[in-house]
């Protein structure tokens, strides 16, 4: 498959602070890409390095086979065939929906047609006479994506394209959005700090932190396998328990729980997804109830275990446990071990601090 963006060592600096750091990045040709992590993480700046509205310190980036920025040369946002779905849509306030999605259309012959598909494709068909204002915030978001996608960009960016939207509403634009870039089969790359957005939405996700990007893989691979610490609690709810790994199975305060990472040995910490930890009523239990969070669907029930650390159990709604309820927790499946030369009082202020 033809790779649309290349990313190379990519370097950004703002003052003393690397918001960019020699990030490595394939986007192939079709797919939408997630760029997911905490806030601060260097996101949006790699976005906006990419639609040229930043130069890189270092590193190089191709943009379906053109060297866009590298050493010797950078090419104006302009000139880069990028569409750019901003977060607060940034329309044209005084320009109708048509002049809107027809404005960076440059052959004049050809601009009304290639509204009146834009609009069909996502949705919007007989609505180029309205302005911006008399639309609602899901409705200025399609037009923004027409508007994007109108010039035949060879990628569309999209910065946190569902901040704008209250949550119930957030969920349908996603789907509606996933289909309007697959029906114009457009290679996207969007921007979030939602990992659900991310799993839902993206082809593949790059997980970043603190400027570098650690994985990047299918969703339910970063899910399944998470190849760092940091992403297995990011991406998805985890809980990070201590243990000693001995072959392929791992030793923790809630019994000896088989390992995918045969390799380990000595200290690790394990993840544990709440979906595959269950509780049962028993006095003489490893842990207690400490507090219970519902969801309507389902509730995650929070145990402290002896030494300190913390499991969490998803279950459905049937509330079956109470705080101060002592409990023994069982996981099933195996778990995946990270190595470790800490202890639990070192792992969690990283998890707080995210
Ligand atoms: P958020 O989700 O909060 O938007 P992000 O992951 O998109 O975060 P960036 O906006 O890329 O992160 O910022 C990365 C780092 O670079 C942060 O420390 C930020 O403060 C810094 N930064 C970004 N833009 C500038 C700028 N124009 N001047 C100075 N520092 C900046």
């Amino acid at each position: 498959m033809r790779t649309i963006v290349e990313l190379r060592e990519l370097t950004k600096d703002f003052g003393a602070v690397r918001a960019v750091d020699r990030v490595d990045l394939d986007v192939r040709e079709g797919e939408v890409l997630a760029l997911l992590g905490p806030s601060g993480c260097g996101k949006t700046t790699t976005l906006r390095l990419v639609a040229g509205f930043e130069r890189p310190d270092a590193g190089r980036i191709v943009l379906d086979g053109e060297e866009v920025a590298g050493s010797d040369r950078f090419v104006a946002p302009e000139r880069r065939r990028v569409g750019v779905v901003f977060q607060d849509y940034a329309l044209f306030p005084h320009l109708t929906v048509g002049h809107n999605v027809g404005y960076g259309v440059r052959d004049r012959n050809a601009r009304d047609a290639r509204v009146a598909e834009m609009l069909d494709l996502v949705g919007l068909t007989g609505e180029a006479a309205r302005l911006p204002h008399e639309l609602s915030g899901g409705q200025q978001q399609r037009v923004a994506i027409a508007r994007a996608l109108a010039p035949e960009p060879a990628l569309i960016l999209l910065d946190e394209p569902f901040s704008n939207l209250d949550a119930a509403l957030r969920v349908r634009v996603r789907g509606e959005v996933r289909a309007i870039l697959c029906d114009a089969a457009a290679t996207a790359v969007f921007v979030t700090h939602d990992q659900e957005e991310a799993l839902s939405l993206a082809d593949r996700i790059a997980v970043m932190r603190a400027g570098r990007v650690l994985q990047v893989d299918e969703p339910g691979t970063l899910y399944a396998h998470p190849t760092d610490r940091f992403v297995a609690t990011f991406v998805g709810d985890a809980d990070l328990l201590p243990g000693r790994a001995d072959g392929d199975a791992v030793t923790t305060a809630v019994g000896r729980l088989p390992t995918t990472n045969g390799d380990l040995s000595g200290d690790v910490a394990v993840a544990l997804r709440p979906e595959r930890v269950s509780l049962r009523l028993d006095g003489a239990g490893q842990g207690v109830v400490r507090g219970i969070t519902y969801f309507g669907h389902d509730q995650l029930v929070e145990v402290g275990l002896e030494d300190g650390a913390r499991v969490r159990s998803r279950m459905g709604p049937v509330r079956a446990f109470e705080p101060g309820d002592r409990v023994s927790v069982a996981v099933t499946g195996e778990v995946i071990a990270f190595r470790v030369s800490g202890t639990l009082n070192e792992l969690t202020p990283d998890l707080a601090s995210e």
